[in-house]
């Protein structure tokens, strides 16, 4: 049973929201006492335990809201199956100096080239510095959109994507909007400029981006906007899921001969 001073020391604990000095406190007290430490030595462990765990649990808490589609990492990201992706300039974007500016990011390339996986590996690293960010795919925030201007509640939606530091916009091309699909998302992008950054992928080049938002103004307009402080990577090459699933058809090949030599 504790002593009366210890449970009124949990209960202010519980009431300050500590629940880490809760938990580890009275293990760290028994520590200090074995090894003779100081008051301030025993308090500032207590704390930076507290500290670090409310950090671990901020940065968990910004990715489960960034809702990316699997928490893909650049470590995971191998350079030199996409050469023609800067590793430098990615590792530039994972610092986030560009969303602090402001400017936007722009991933050009064909299916399976990596796009969606740099994507979340930058937004996730930009979770870590302590930014917001939202993953969305371009069809599913046009049909947010649209819902949200049915339902009388745009404002509320456009509010909640202002908040964010970084809005990445993945596969826009794949589908094409209706005029007022376009124009809504127009309205998100032109909101953005020069306030709040926007990581786009597209498997279309820039000429192409007409046939997604009808219309050459609306087009040019706003890729006047997204390009004018914008890092532009272009994934050139093959599809890496293409490739991996070769080498592995190739493998097994492989195999399948060695067995088949082996019983001649
Ligand atoms: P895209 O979005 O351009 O269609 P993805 O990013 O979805 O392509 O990539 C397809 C698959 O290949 C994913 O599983 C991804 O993790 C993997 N991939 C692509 N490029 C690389 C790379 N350079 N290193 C490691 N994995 C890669
Ligand atoms: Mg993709």
């Amino acid at each position: 049973m504790s002593d009366p001073n210890t449970m009124l020391l949990q209960a202010n604990l519980r009431q300050l929201k500590l629940p880490t000095m809760l938990a580890e406190h009275d293990k760290l007290a028994r520590e200090a006492a074995e090894h003779d430490e100081s008051y301030h030595a025993y308090l500032l462990k207590l704390t930076e335990l507290e500290v670090a765990t409310r950090t671990t649990n901020a940065i968990a808490a910004r990715i489960r809201a960034a809702a990316f589609p699997v928490t893909k990492e650049l470590d995971t990201f191998d350079f030199t199956a996409t050469p023609s992706v800067p590793k430098q300039t990615v590792l530039e974007l994972a610092r986030g100096g560009w969303v602090d500016r402001h400017s936007n990011c722009c991933l050009i390339g064909a299916s399976g080239t990596g796009k969606t996986h740099l994507a979340s590996g930058i937004g996730v690293s930009l979770c870590r510095l302590g930014k917001r960010v939202r993953f969305v795919t371009a069809a599913g925030l046009v049909t947010e959109l649209e819902e949200a201007h049915q339902q009388h509640r745009l404002d509320r939606t456009l509010t909640a994507l202002d908040r964010l530091d970084l809005l990445i916009v993945d596969e826009l091309g794949y589908l094409s909007f209706s005029r007022s699909g376009a124009e809504l998302l127009f309205q998100v992008f032109a909101d953005r400029y020069e306030r709040r950054s926007l990581l786009v992928t597209s498997n279309l080049p820039f000429g192409e981006w007409g046939t997604v938002f009808q219309g050459e103004r609306m087009t040019a307009a706003l890729l006047d906007r997204l390009t004018h402080q914008c890092d532009i990577l272009e994934l050139t090459g093959e599809s890496y899921r293409f490739r991996e699933s070769m080498q592995a058809k190739q493998a097994k090949t492989d195999r399948t001969t060695k067995t088949t030599k082996a019983k001649k």
